[in-house]
């Protein structure tokens, strides 16, 4: 047997270990690169074959794995190497099969960029998990002797004869010890169908130890979809087709929202489909959702970086040639197709909702629950999105209907319009006083409800920005409401309900000082109020407060409250009275305090202590009421 002896020419003998620990921190990447040499082997050879016009079989990939043998053999029907193309592309670690094999495409008058390989040293990953590689191969140009290749696992190589008799090439992975786990048939599967789900010629794996019935054959297992939902004519599928992708991809997620299929040419190339998922919240949110592929290989689902992060709630896949590979992260920053990229996916999602909008605005708001989160953290984080989607974020407002914030200010009544200036009154869902929404609403002023997560960012954002032609400027019901609905001036019979009230609730004692969460009390004459009292708290103090808690991780910070009382009011009119008359300085106390609780209740609830107190009082100043009605 004539065998020949040879060595890598690398200037660094430890090119080996540096390449299993950083080249590619996750192992299992070799499989797609191999996979991936062999379908840019068998693409290669359709091509030659049409330009010289020969016909080539279809192509294939074949995996076998032999758990007695300790090992993995991936054979594709390729154009195959000679012994020089082996000892030149796989041996000479600094030579790329690529240049040479675009020099040959234009010695052939057809160039194709396409089909450059994009990996750079992805044949020597195999030594990742492989002691020992053994390349056999035959190349499919005329007369050519068919050769095999052995290496180590160091710089030095050995060719010795080949038996292969088909077009194509065999790598023989002999599994290290240490990379065993990639010899059981469930893990080899799962991870070519993580990296290869849908490279575009079968790709077939077969367990050659697994356990027949006489006359039955090995079972092939086809792992990929060679032709995926997004290399297709958007035109020619139906709904049910993106949704059973979706189904197939992300398989515990019920239906898609909606979807964008992007497709371009120009300037760079990109074919795609983004998925608007249903909200989850039991789920936690992952970056992890979308998948890229490079012609189909599978490539990365991380996209930072690469796309800006609010798209990360998308899920779906992006192909494109012109996204660079195995490069650094910080690199891919300043990259000029990345942001080429990044802003045309951008301005594709920003259209698609804005078609939607239009042709069905119902429809939006029938999903605005899911993608508001999403479209908010958009407009927040990115200014291009922003410009595109501001003024289609909605708010529910207190009656449960959807609207924009113009949609709000255009529904303030004339005489309101001036009191309110800029202002967008909220309330906090499950919190604010109901009251206040009520009674700023039967005048005619709505108010728009917000949550604790996203609101307060895309508010603080939106205040710095125009929403259509309105400044906007959010105020909380609770901060603001004597101020929009009609009050009196106060006199001197007011007065004296203020030092009622203080005297009761908010005693001073000689030389105390002030804390911060000491209640205040206030008097405002709102005409028309059905509450006796309501909490005011201070817009700017509530936000600090709201940003120091989601910051410090829970820490709450104390917030002043102040006890707004209206003189107005007949309870409270009637308990300044019966304090006059000296009868019952007991009544009035437990009067006094109710009207306070009745405030916390509508403003934020009574905590446990707060209860019993309230339950006893309640139940004492029922009886008194009972025996009254009895005399
Ligand atoms: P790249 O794919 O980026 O060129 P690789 O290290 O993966 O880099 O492969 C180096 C070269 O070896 C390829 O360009 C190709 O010429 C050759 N090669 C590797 N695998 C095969 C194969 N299965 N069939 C034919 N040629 C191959
Ligand atoms: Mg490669």
């Amino acid at each position: 047997m004539s065998e020949r002896k040879g060595s890598i020419s690398v200037q660094t003998a430890d090119i080996f270990p540096i390449i299993k620990k950083w080249l590619y921190s996750e192992h299992d990447i070799f499989i797609r690169e191999l996979v991936a040499n062999a379908t840019d082997a068998i693409t290669k050879r359709s091509t030659l074959g049409r330009t010289r016009n020969v016909e080539v079989p279809a192509g294939r990939v074949e995996i076998k794995v032999d758990d007695k043998l300790n090992t993995i053999t991936i054979t594709d029907n390729g154009l195959g190497m000679t012994e020089s193309e082996v000892e030149k592309y796989i041996a000479q670690l600094a030579f790329s099969g690529a240049e040479e094999f675009v020099k040959k495409m234009e010695q052939n008058g057809e160039k194709n960029n396409d089909i450059i390989g994009k990996f750079g040293l992805g044949f020597y990953s195999a030594f990742m998990v492989a002691n020992k590689v053994e390349v056999d191969s035959l190349s499919m140009e005329d007369g050519a002797k068919a050769t095999k290749w052995i290496c180590e696992g160091d710089t030095d190589y050995t060719f010795t004869e080949s038996s292969k008799t088909d077009v194509g090439t065999t790598i023989t992975l002999h599994i290290a010890e240490d990379s065993k786990e990639f010899l059981s048939e469930f893990k080899l599967s799962t991870t070519l169908k993580n990296h290869c789900d849908f490279m575009p010629y079968p790709i077939v794996l077969i367990n050659v130890n697994e356990k027949l019935e006489e006359g039955k054959e090995l079972t092939q297992q086809q792992i990929n979809d060679t032709n995926p939902i997004w290399k297709k004519d958007p035109s020619e599928l139906k709904d049910e087709d993106y949704k059973n992708f979706y189904q197939k991809m992300f398989p515990m997620d019920g239906d898609p929202l909606f979807w964008i299929h992007l497709k371009v040419d120009h300037p760079f190339t990109l074919d795609g489909v983004l998925f608007f998922p249903k909200f989850n919240p039991t789920k936690p949110m992952t970056d992890r959702n979308i998948r890229l592929y490079c012609k189909q290989v599978f490539v990365s689902d991380n996209v930072k970086n690469i796309m800006p992060d609010f798209l990360g709630l998308l899920k779906g896949t992006v192909d494109s040639v012109d996204i660079p590979l195995n490069v650094s992260r910080s690199s891919l920053q300043g990259d000029p197709n990345i942001s080429k990229i990044s802003n045309y996916i951008v301005k594709k999602v920003a259209e698609a909702l804005k078609k939607l909008w239009i042709k069905d605005r119902p429809r939006y708001e029938e999903i605005w629950e899911d993608i508001h989160l999403f479209i908010k953290y958009g407009c927040v984080s990115d200014p291009k999105f922003d410009e595109l989607m501001r003024e289609r974020v909605l708010f529910k407002n207190s009656a449960g209907k959807f609207m924009t914030l113009t949609e709000y200010k255009e529904s303030i009544p004339a005489e309101y319009k001036e009191k309110l200036g800029d202002k967008v009154i909220y309330f906090e869902k499950e919190k604010s006083d109901n009251s206040l929404r009520k009674e700023l609403l039967s005048v005619g002023v709505q108010t728009l409800e917000v949550d604790d997560h996203i609101d307060p960012h895309f508010m603080q954002h939106a205040e710095t920005k125009k929403v259509g032609e309105h400044n906007v400027q959010f105020t909380s019901v609770d901060a603001e409401i004597a101020n929009i609905l009609e009050s009196e001036n106060t006199n001197e019979e007011d007065m004296k309900i203020k030092d009622l009230f203080i005297s009761i609730l908010a005693p001073k004692k000689e030389g105390e000082e002030a804390k911060m969460d000491d209640t205040e009390i206030e008097i405002a004459k709102i005409k028309n109020s059905h509450s006796p009292a309501y909490f005011k708290v201070d817009e700017q103090m509530k936000r600090f407060s709201k940003m120091a808690q989601s910051m410090g991780g829970g820490m709450s910070f104390p917030i002043k409250k102040t006890l707004v009382v209206n003189p107005l009011n007949p309870l409270v009119r009637n308990a300044l009275k019966i304090h006059e008359s000296g009868k019952n300085e007991a009544l009035v106390e437990k009067l006094c305090k109710h009207v306070e609780d009745m405030a916390t209740i509508s403003s934020e609830g009574l905590k446990a202590e707060q209860k019993d107190l309230f339950i006893e009082r309640t139940q004492s100043l029922m009886q008194e009421l009972t025996s009254i009605a009895l005399q």
